[in-house]
């Protein structure tokens, strides 16, 4: 079966278009007392973004905080704060939520307006196609590059139980506004970490089995992209990273991820360390499965002055390694992309326990 996937349906591009985000919800909301729900990352909290928000007095504003990646009781609880804000109101959904800030945020924003329209908790949905409603209209303003979120028909969820996407075409967000003037702030190393995520999506959707020339359309211009921004600066590098994330969100969205991704889980699952620093991390170690990638990778790093943390596993108890191969080897289409159909003849427990000893 060829997947058949949904795309976004409105994109908006270019410095400043963040400014057009009221005209575009306007078209959206319907009747006297609608209600959009912004939930902004709270790092802009304190800052001028507030009164550029085009927010009407019903709306509300949550400052969301991702110190930790998105849970899944974070979800229940900022749907429970969205129902009881909509309680007098007209009508009992909102017209709309907008995400503003790097993945963790339009995860929130994505998983949000799904579960405001499915019942439960939205760990009864992590897993494929599990979402049977769709979503509120739901629109994305990144405020940082490379994760692809904003393009993907998936938000990360980490449950009780497994860290696992809800994945289905209602995902997908409704708009998305592309402002690089948005990302022009954001601070190394938090940009280079979120930006090689883009690089690594494009490295093991390149290299993997799953390749097609769909993926490698957009992967290879995304790749190019990284490259101009991380090893020659130019002076729209935000716009060129902005379009990198778009185009290796594109890339893997008809291919798949590989076994840096995979590793990334288990360090996440396990040492709560978030997708982008744990892509480098991992990635670092990767010599003998991506040498191209990991020799400019450090080319990237030197120049960006980047050092990664070290000896991150070396206090780990032996559960806590048994808990971290585990959660990588779920993750079977990854280790297929990158090693093809035997790769568990390839791949054992004890290779993966050395690559992250490594770590
Ligand atoms: P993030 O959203 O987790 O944010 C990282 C940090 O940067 C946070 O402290 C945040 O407050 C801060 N920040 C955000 N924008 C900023 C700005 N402009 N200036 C200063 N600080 C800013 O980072 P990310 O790397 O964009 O996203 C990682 C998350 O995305 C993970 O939760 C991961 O699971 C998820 N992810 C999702 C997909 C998907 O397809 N849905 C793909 C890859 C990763
Ligand atoms: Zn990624």
């Amino acid at each position: 079966m060829f997947r058949n996937f949904k795309m976004v349906s409105k994109v908006v591009f270019g410095r400043g278009c963040f400014s057009q985000l009221g005209d575009i919800l306007q078209v959206q909301r319907q009747g006297n007392e609608s209600v959009m729900v912004f939930l902004v990352d709270d790092v802009f909290e304190n800052g001028g973004l507030k009164k550029r928000l085009p927010h009407n007095a019903d709306d509300l504003i949550v400052w969301v905080n991702v110190d930790d990646e998105p849970k899944t009781v974070y979800v229940d609880q900022l749907v429970m704060q969205v129902k009881t804000h909509m309680a007098d109101k007209q009508d009992n959904l909102p017209s709309g939520v907008i995400g503003i800030g790097g993945g963790s945020t339009m995860d929130l924003a994505k998983a949000v307006s799904l579960m405001l329209t499915n019942r439960g908790s939205s760990a009864d949905f992590q897993g494929w196609d599990l979402i049977k409603t769709p979503a509120v209209y739901h629109a994305a303003v990144p405020t940082l590059s490379g994760t692809g979120a904003e393009v993907s028909r998936t938000t990360v969820l980490t449950g009780p139980e497994k860290k696992l996407g809800i994945n289905s075409d209602h995902t997908v967000f409704d708009q998305i506004v592309l402002d690089p003037e948005m990302i022009a702030n954001a601070p190394n190393p938090q940009r280079f970490y979120t930006g090689m995520d883009c690089y690594i999506h494009c490295v093991e959707s390149l290299e993997g089995t799953y390749l097609n020339s769909f993926s490698q359309a957009y992967g290879e211009k995304a790749m190019d992209l990284c490259r101009q921004v991380f090893l020659a600066d130019p002076e729209d590098a935000d716009d060129r990273l902005m379009m990198a994330s778009y185009c290796g969100g594109m890339s893997i969205a008809y291919s798949q991820v590989g076994i840096c991704h995979a590793l990334s889980y288990g360090l996440a699952f396990v040492l709560g360390l978030h997708h982008g620093i744990g892509n480098c991390v991992a990635f670092d170690t990767l010599d003998a499965y991506y040498p191209q990638g990991v020799k400019e990778f450090r080319q990237m790093m030197t120049r960006s002055a980047i050092e990664l943390p070290r000896n991150l596993t070396a206090g780990i108890t032996d559960a806590q390694m048994e808990t971290m191969v585990n959660v990588a080897l779920v993750l079977e289409p990854l280790w297929e992309n990158a090693l093809g159909k035997d790769w568990k003849t390839i791949m054992t427990r004890e290779k993966i326990s050395e690559l992250y000893l490594k770590m």
